[in-house]
C-alpha cells in the first residue's frame, strides 16, 4: 500500500483523508496543535456556514481567480457536499440567506466528530502535536513531536497549512518561508472578509456604534454587492463589504486607500426618490426621509452628517447621496481579526491536480493557496472541495 501524509488538520486535510480510498493508501494526518478543526470549530462559532445553495455556474464566480476551482467545484459540489455530510450523520437545511447549515440542534463539534469518525472507520492515523518545520536534505519531512525530531517519508504529500489569520488556531502561516527556500513563488499574506477603519467623527459613533445598515447594496470599483454593514467604533464590517474585498485592496495596493459607495435604496429608481421627495407637505425632510422612504436613524444620521445643508435640502442632491454615499475607507482590519486571507502560495505553482510544479507528488490545497472567496460558505466549500478532488485523481 502506497503512504499518504497529509499536513495540517483544517477542513481541506480531514475531507482528503475521509475520501481517500483506505484499500489503497495508508493515510496519516499530522498537526501541530493537540486536536484537528480548531478553526473550523471557530467558524462553527459565527454560524456554521458550511456552504450555499446556489447553483454552480454562479457559485463559480464567487472566487477569485474564478476558474481556478471550477472543476474541482463540479466534481464536488455544495449538494456533493450536503448529500456526504448526510451520509456520516449531519443534516442540512438552508437558510433565508440561502446559506447551507447543520440543521438545528447540531453543533459544530457534533460535525467535527462525525467526520472524525469516518477517518477512524477508515483507519487515517491523526498525528497530533506534530509540527512541521520543512524538508530534510533528503527530501523527507521533518517534525518537531515534543522534545524530538521525527523524519516521515511517504508516496505522496497534500499540504493543507491555512492561511495566517486566527493565528490562536494554528493557521500561522509560519509556513511560508519554507516553501520560499525551494525557490517557490509565495505572495503576501492580506486579511480578506475583514473589516474597514472609517474614520467617523466621536459623536456620530458614539451614538451609532454597533448600528447596522440592512437591505443596502455596497459597491467599489461598478461591483456591487447587496446585503448588510455594521458599524464597529472604528469602521464597517459585515456581509456586504466582505464581498468587496478583492477590489478594495486593489483600491488600497493602487493608492493606499479606498471608497465604497452605499446605496441605502437598492430597489427604488434615482427618480422615484426625487419624486417622493419633491412632494410639498408640511414634513421636515427628516421625518420625509422616515416616513416617506423608510430610512433608518442611522441612514439620515449619515446622510446628515456627511451631506451640505444646501445638498440636504435639494430633492435631486439628496437623491443622489442616497443612491451612492460616499464612505472613504482609511485602512484595513489587523490580518489576524480576518475571516480569511490571500496570499501564500502562487496558482502559478501548481497544476490542475494541485501538484506542486517543482515538487512532483507534493500536493498544496485550502487556504494556503493564493484564492478568494466571500464568506457565505464560499471558503469551507473550496476548501472541502480542493480535498476531494485531489483524493479523487489520487483514487483513479
Ligand atoms: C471567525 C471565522 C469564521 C469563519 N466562518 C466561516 C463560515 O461560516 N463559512 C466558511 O465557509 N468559512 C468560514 N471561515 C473560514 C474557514 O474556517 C477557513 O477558510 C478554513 O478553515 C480553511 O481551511 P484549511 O483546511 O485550508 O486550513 P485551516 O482550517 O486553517 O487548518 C490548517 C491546519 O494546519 C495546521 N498547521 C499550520 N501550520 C502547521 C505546521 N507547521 N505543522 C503542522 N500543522 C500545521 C493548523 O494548526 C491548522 O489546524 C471562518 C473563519 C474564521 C476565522
Amino acid at each position: 500500500m502506497k503512504t499518504i501524509a497529509i499536513i495540517g488538520g483544517g477542513p481541506a486535510a480531514i475531507m482528503l483523508a475521509a475520501m481517500l480510498d483506505e484499500t489503497k493508501f495508508n493515510v496519516h494526518i499530522y498537526e501541530k496543535n493537540a486536536t484537528v478543526g480548531r478553526k473550523f470549530l471557530v467558524a462553527g462559532d459565527g454560524g456554521f456556514n458550511l456552504t450555499h445553495s446556489e447553483d454552480i455556474k454562479t457559485f463559480v464566480t464567487r472566487y477569485t481567480p474564478s476558474d481556478f476551482l471550477e472543476e474541482a467545484l463540479r466534481a464536488f459540489s455544495n449538494k456533493d457536499l450536503c448529500d456526504w455530510l448526510s451520509s456520516i450523520g449531519i443534516e442540512t437545511y438552508t437558510g433565508s440567506s440561502k446559506r447551507i447549515f447543520p440543521i438545528k440542534g447540531i453543533k459544530p463539534i457534533e460535525v467535527l466528530n462525525a467526520i472524525l469518525k469516518r477517518l477512524e472507520q477508515k483507519k487515517v492515523t491523526i498525528h497530533t502535536l506534530h509540527k512541521w518545520l520543512g524538508w530534510t536534505n533528503e527530501n523527507a519531512l521533518l517534525f518537531a513531536h515534543k522534545e524530538s525530531d521525527v523524519v516521515v517519508t511517504a508516496d505522496k504529500v497534500v499540504f493543507a497549512l491555512g492561511g495566517a489569520s486566527w493565528k490562536v488556531t494554528g493557521s500561522d502561516g509560519q509556513w511560508l518561508k519554507l516553501f520560499q527556500k525551494k525557490d517557490i513563488l509565495t505572495n503576501v499574506f492580506q486579511a480578506s472578509n475583514c473589516g474597514y477603519t472609517v474614520s467617523w467623527t466621536n459623536d456620530f459613533i458614539e451614538k451609532f456604534e454597533g448600528a447596522w445598515l440592512k437591505n443596502i447594496s455596497v459597491s467599489c470599483d461598478g461591483i456591487h454587492k447587496k446585503g448588510e454593514l455594521v458599524l464597529s467604533k472604528s469602521g464597517i464590517e459585515g456581509g456586504a463589504i466582505y464581498a468587496l474585498s478583492p477590489q478594495i485592496r486593489t483600491q488600497f495596493e493602487c493608492n493606499s486607500k479606498a471608497e465604497i459607495k452605499i446605496d441605502f435604496k437598492p430597489s427604488v429608481s434615482i427618480e422615484v426618490l426625487i419624486e417622493k421627495l419633491s412632494i410639498q407637505s408640511n414634513k421636515s425632510v427628516t421625518q420625509q426621509l422616515k416616513t416617506e422612504l423608510n430610512l433608518s436613524d442611522v441612514q439620515i444620521a449619515l446622510l446628515k452628517s456627511h451631506v451640505s445643508k444646501e445638498a440636504f435640502l435639494q430633492p435631486n442632491l439628496l437623491a443622489e447621496h442616497i443612491k451612492s454615499f460616499n464612505v472613504p475607507v482609511t485602512g484595513i482590519a489587523q490580518i489576524d481579526e480576518a475571516i480569511s486571507t490571500v496570499g501564500g502560495i502562487a496558482l502559478s505553482e501548481v497544476d490542475h491536480t494541485f501538484q506542486l510544479n517543482r515538487l512532483p507528488n507534493q500536493y498544496i490545497i485550502g487556504e494556503m493557496l493564493d484564492w478568494d472567496a466571500p464568506t457565505g460558505g464560499y471558503l469551507l466549500q473550496g476548501c472541502f472541495c480542493m480535498g476531494a478532488w485531489v483524493a479523487a485523481k489520487f483514487n483513479q
